[in-house]
């Protein structure tokens, strides 16, 4: 099936966000993203790299470990190969260029099946839930205005990013703005758990649907005290970096944000939802601030989920891919060969 050699090569990227993206730890309007193409036999994957420094990545580390991690990609069809072959080169994180890398290999014998990624994989044919689209930390009048534009362009259900002094008044000022939305918290893991606690009333009153990541990424047995006497499901997201990871959030969670770029690519982003299902866990796929070729990897998988959180792409001013197909927050899964996107600057 293959012919030739594989080449694996790459191009960081700086992707701008429309409006600063602020969110507990941290406000940024530009994001460096590494693409990575392989080409073997006439063929090509594609894949992303969308670094994070909450789990130890930067532009330079993703730069420095792609040569090595590249040299782990010798046959696209592997999949077992490169895991195991990467683990051996760095056996510790480096998880968004493993997950590019992962995702050019798949996305490469998807385009010699000439099938979607999702249908190589047997993945579900469902509808995708729809996505809920981020309204960021900034000054009240501005995430005001975030709401009303998004409710105004048709979404119906909003992420509101929490974790500040005044975190009250803006979860009253959005049912204000959006009285009618699915509305979602995500606080990042800035509150204590007395705050947390306190949060609690107020979170059901204003009928918020699920609160992420409450307390700080280690607190599990926190998680666990606030989830007993919680009425609002608790879902992890920075307390899941690795796969291996979610046994134990099954102890102190009600469900899982499982993205790509922090898991290591799809196919363990996968082994993370199988293992999820198994612990009773419910699943949001998630995403970075990242192009529509990393936003189209999730959507792939999102069918399996009761949640998504795919605004990544949407939040951007310079999305260099395109062939996603947006009706607001509904996002149709890609019908076309491999991810279904393409380059388009
Ligand atoms: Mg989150």
């Amino acid at each position: 099936m293959s012919a030739g050699a594989p080449m694996v090569t790459w191009e960081t990227l700086e992707l701008h966000t429309a409006q600063p993206f602020g969110i507990a730890r941290w406000t940024h309007s530009v994001y460096p993203r590494t693409f990575v193409t392989l080409s073997q036999g006439g063929l090509s994957g594609q894949g992303e790299a969308a670094p994070n420094a909450f789990y130890g990545e930067t532009r330079g580390t993703v730069e420095a470990v792609l040569p090595l991690l590249a040299e782990a990609l010798t046959d696209p069809w592997d999949w077992d190969g490169l895991h195991a072959a990467m683990g051996t080169r760095m056996p510790h994180d480096h998880p968004s260029v493993k997950c590019a890398l992962e995702m050019a290999a798949v996305e490469w014998c998807a385009q010699a099946a000439g099938v979607p990624v999702w249908r190589l994989l047997g993945l579900s044919p469902a509808p995708l839930p729809e996505s809920s689209y981020t309204v960021s930390l900034a000054p009240l009048p501005d995430m005001r205005r975030q709401a009303r534009e998004a409710v105004g362009r048709g979404h119906g259900v909003l992420k509101v990013k929490l974790g500040t002094g005044q975190d009250e008044d803006i979860l009253e000022a959005l049912r204000e703005e959006a009285p009618e939305v699915a509305l979602r918290v995500d606080a990042n893991a800035a509150w204590t758990r007395a705050r947390a606690k306190r949060m609690l009333g107020l979170l059901e009153a204003a009928r918020v649907e699920f609160v992420e990541q409450p307390l700080a990424a280690g607190d599990l047995e926190g998680h666990a005290m606030l989830r007993a006497v919680s009425p609002v499901p608790i879902v992890a997201d920075e307390s899941l970096h690795h796969v291996s990871d979610v046994v134990a959030l099954a102890q102190a969670f009600d469900g899982v944000n499982l993205k790509l770029a922090k898991l290591g690519g799809p196919l363990q982003t996968l082994r993370a939802l199988r293992l999820a299902r198994a612990h009773g866990l419910q699943v949001m796929m998630g995403c970075m601030i990242e192009s529509s070729l990393g936003i189209a990897a999730a959507a792939h998988l999102a069918g399996l989920c009761e949640w998504a959180d795919l605004d990544g792409a949407l939040l951007l001013a310079d999305d260099p891919y395109a062939g996603l197909n947006w009706t607001a927050g509904c996002l149709a899964r890609p019908e076309d060969a491999g991810w279904g996107v393409a380059r388009q600057t």
